[in-house]
């Protein structure tokens, strides 16, 4: 009798488990800090790798960080289309939209009936304010990213930018800049141009350019500390001396972004995982997860001393359709984790890493340094392949005279796609694409009252989740109306006139002027500066960025901007 009581309220426990809802938002009490941690392009196969490898190598770590906190999966996608890219997926994490592939937080336009949720076609590329932008903007924040790629990347940009076009670097980098986020760690020396480095050191940042130490010593909590000319380094390829990892980097925000009493909201983002499932990179996957997970760690061991901060890492979408075995690998059950293992952790480099070497060295020493470099003893097949490929530049053949070899399983028409073929061949990782995959992603979340999302979440959800965390759920469009108002609405009965850039991919100039009392403003767009003249001749910056879009033909301003003409 005892037995079956306590066997129904199992079953109780078990019902209420699996018949729990998504959480309501409205339930949802309001948090200091948000630490929203995306690993890009990950799959939940991606995970299982690295903790094999991490377990392989160290009995006493069988579980990864995040492992603890894993709670349900999330539905991830773009507005038209189920197979998500980065930058509609972080956008409606942080905007509650989904959009197009290629839209920084940006609206899509209509696409009937191949919409996912339903759209307002009239706002189409205008730009949805984020959850940072609020955080910063209606709460007094302090704002954040820490991330691998180059920072004006999809996902950082996501948070802290408005284009429908990811790649227009030149127009990211500068509402990023602008929108004056306290602490940005990641890549891109590159795309951080003089001007803006002097915007921000006006502004009282501390701008580091590969500079560790001073990253480490850097005492302001306004600081930009930028490595290489774009992305940072994979995690196995990654130089200590030089670049830090993520969790470092990320220990160092959080010790930043917390001195503001109001609370703060950091990005981190573990870039490189979809680079290296593009990539199809058996060697870098595992590497580039760990670190991410360390910076879970990292933000976790933050956030239980805190208490007042929710921590949420997932992934934005997967790639690459890893999987643990494949095709022709006979015998998997009886196959030890040496055996699946051990060839993983024999190579020692990316594959972007071994292209530059191999191209570095003679062709003489092309197996030597193979083998010195992932542990590989090349067959005749695949050196065949390599001294034929085009992008071999230590080949004896003269490129005119290689021969395709379209028929052989391992041919490749890039030489970066032959090594990681050849990689492959060497190991038991199976690849369904180099592309991105509609699979569901990975949800992990730590809040110090057990207030988390379980089960299946879809994208617009895990939105409203973290809206809520803040106290903006059912604000965030009222909240963007009011920071992005059309520049004819905002300026209704003032002279205006919109200004081409003189030359291609300028910054347009919106020029407004109030006839009754001569005062004049200017907007550069995607800044958030209004330069008077006339009667005052202020500098004004203003809270939120000033985005330009040339398919509405429309600046984006706030709506009481027409007050200072007055
Ligand atoms: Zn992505």
């Amino acid at each position: 009798m005892k037995h079956k009581k306590i066997s129904l309220v199992l079953v109780m426990a078990f019902l209420l488990i699996f018949q729990v809802k998504a959480i309501d938002p409205k339930t949802v009490k309001p948090v200091k800090n948000i630490i929203l941690m995306v690993s890009d392009g990950t799959s939940l196969s991606n995970l299982s790798l690295a903790r094999w490898l991490q377990y392989y190598q160290d009995p006493s770590k069988p579980k990864l960080f995040l492992d603890p906190y894993l709670c349900g999966t999330v539905r991830t996608n773009c507005s038209d289309g189920p197979i998500g890219d980065s930058a509609p997926t972080t956008s409606c994490y942080v905007t509650g939209h989904a959009s197009r592939a290629g839209y920084v937080s940006s609206y899509p336009p209509d696409q009937g009936e191949a919409n996912i949720d339903p759209i307002d076609g009239t706002k189409a590329y205008g730009p949805m304010a984020t959850l940072l932008e609020a955080a910063k903007q209606v709460y007094g924040k302090s704002t954040g990213f820490v991330v691998t790629c180059e920072f004006p990347h999809a996902t950082p940009a996501d948070v802290s930018a408005h284009y429908y076009n990811r790649g227009a670097y030149n127009f990211i980098s500068e509402q990023q800049v602008h929108n004056q986020l306290d602490v940005v760690i990641g890549g891109g020396n590159n795309y951080l141009s003089r001007d803006q480095e002097a915007y921000l050191k006006e502004h009282g940042y501390t701008v580091l350019r590969n500079d560790l130490a001073g990253m480490r010593s850097c005492k302001n909590n306004k600081m930009w500390a930028l490595y290489n000319t774009a992305s940072m380094d994979y995690e196995i390829d990654r130089d200590p001396a030089k670049e830090p990892e993520l969790a470092e980097g990320v220990k160092l925000a959080l010790e930043k972004l917390s001195k503001n009493s109001k609370g703060f909201f950091l990005l981190v983002e573990g870039s490189k995982v979809d680079w290296a499932t593009h990539a199809n990179d058996p060697a870098t996957v595992g590497p580039e997860v760990l670190a991410f997970d360390r910076a879970v760690g990292a933000a976790i061991d933050f956030a239980k001393k805190d208490g007042n901060t929710v921590v949420i890492a997932l992934a934005d979408h997967c790639t690459g359709g890893m999987s643990i075995g494949k095709y022709g690998l006979s015998n998997y059950s009886k196959r030890t984790k040496a055996e699946l293992f051990q060839p993983i952790l024999n190579f020692k480099m990316s594959i972007d890493a071994l292209g530059k070497r191999l191209n570095a060295e003679p062709y003489e020493k092309l197996r030597e340094v193979f083998k010195e470099c992932e542990g590989v003893d090349l067959t005749d097949e695949e050196v065949e392949l390599i001294v034929n490929s085009k992008g071999y530049k230590s080949s004896p053949i003269p490129v005119e005279l290689r021969k395709g070899q379209e028929d052989k399983p391992l041919y490749s028409p890039s030489f970066s796609g032959l090594l990681a073929k050849i990689l492959n061949n060497h190991c038991c990782l199976g690849w369904a694409s180099g592309g991105h995959t509609g699979d569901d992603v990975f949800l992990a979340c730590y809040h110090p009252k057990g207030q988390i999302p379980v089960g299946m979440n879809t994208n617009v959800e895990i939105a409203h989740y973290m809206q809520a965390l803040f106290g903006m759920y059912g604000k965030m469009d009222a909240f963007s109306d009011r920071i992005f108002t059309h520049h004819d609405v905002a300026f209704k009965g003032y002279d205006f006139k919109v200004i081409e850039p003189e030359e291609k991919n300028g910054f347009y100039k919106l020029v407004v002027n109030n006839p009754s009392n001569g005062k004049t403003m200017t907007i550069q767009a995607h800044s958030n500066i209004a330069q008077m003249s006339g009667s005052d001749n202020r500098k004004l910056e203003l809270p939120s960025v000033m985005p330009y879009v040339d398919r509405t033909k429309k600046f984006y301003v706030p709506s009481d901007i027409a007050k200072y003409l007055k």
